[in-house]
């Protein structure tokens, strides 16, 4: 029996394509077109939208996103045996879907896509490669970015890593630099069973938005403070921070030498890195 969008089951996809999930590659399918639905919907409305997708794999993403409506879909997918399954879905909407074989950390993706062209990017990735890709997509040097909004899948753990404020044990650099650029919210979970195979822990979709102004700050600057203070967390700055100018350098900028880096506010490390 056909799937809500026309095309063959997930399972019976994998099956004739002899997709059989590799754990070098992270794969973790999502077979369930309601639950891909839900995270394409987290991304916002997508028919004026080219969506960069990294690693469809299968394409269960990939369909609910081009079922949604996205007006083109760009997917970079680093296992060829996925690419016979993505070339059914391309066929089945004509003229959206590109599918681009390689490695998504070796991708120029502003590139990909017409300066100027509304993009948002969907990914559920093995979370190393996901954690890079955020930094990356985090750090340009010119802002705001080619992206709307990122819409990502990450081991629950690295979620709230990615959400945490200050005072809160998730805190550290991940938190500080999406929330130095971003509008950074997780969605909602995802349990281990709605994966084939079932990874170990629960995973969280991830939805960060660019903020439009964000501190005037230099990102090399702010890396190196996080670094530095997050590097020795259960220290007081004084300490964490001796190799930027400890005491001297917090006095420059009035905090106190006692704190330690978890209780800093994102515009406290941002004073930090405009003085150093
Ligand atoms: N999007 C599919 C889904 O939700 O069912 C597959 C998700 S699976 C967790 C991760 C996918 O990313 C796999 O298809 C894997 O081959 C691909 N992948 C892993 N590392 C990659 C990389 N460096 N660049 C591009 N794709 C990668």
């Amino acid at each position: 029996m056909a799937a809500i969008d026309g095309l063959p089951p997930l399972r019976e996809v994998i099956q004739r394509h002899g997709l059989d999930a590799k754990k070098s590659l992270g794969q973790n399918f999502l077979l369930d077109l309601n639950l891909t639905q839900k995270i394409a919907r987290t991304a916002g409305p997508l028919d004026d939208c080219t969506v960069i997708e990294v690693g469809p794999g299968p394409g269960g993403l990939t369909r609910a996103i081009l079922s949604l409506g996205a007006k083109r879909v760009i997917a970079i997918e680093r296992d060829a045996r996925a690419l016979p399954a993505l070339q059914e879905i391309s066929d089945h909407y004509p003229g959206r879907l590109t599918v681009i074989e390689g490695d998504a950390l070796k991708v120029d993706f502003e590139a990909l896509v017409p300066a100027g062209e509304p993009v948002r990017i969907i990914a559920n990735l093995p979370y190393n490669v996901g954690t890079q890709l955020l930094v990356n997509w985090l750090l340009p040097k010119a802002w705001p970015p080619f992206y709307r909004s990122l819409t990502l899948m990450f081991q629950r753990e690295v979620g709230l890593r990615i959400v945490a404020q200050e005072d809160d044990d998730h805190y550290g650099r991940l938190g500080v630099l999406a929330g130095w650029r971003t509008q950074a919210r997780l969605a909602f979970d995802v349990p281990p069973q709605a994966f084939v195979p079932a990874p170990k822990v629960t995973s969280s979709v991830v939805h960060l938005e660019p903020i439009e102004h964000p501190l005037p700050c230099a990102a090399q600057a702010l890396e190196r403070v996080t670094q530095a203070a997050f590097g020795q967390r259960r220290k007081m700055l004084r300490q964490s921070l001796k190799p930027l100018g400890g005491e001297v350098l917090l006095a420059k900028v009035g905090i106190d030498p006692q704190r330690r880096a978890e209780t800093l506010s994102v515009q406290e490390f941002v004073t930090l890195a405009n003085a150093i």
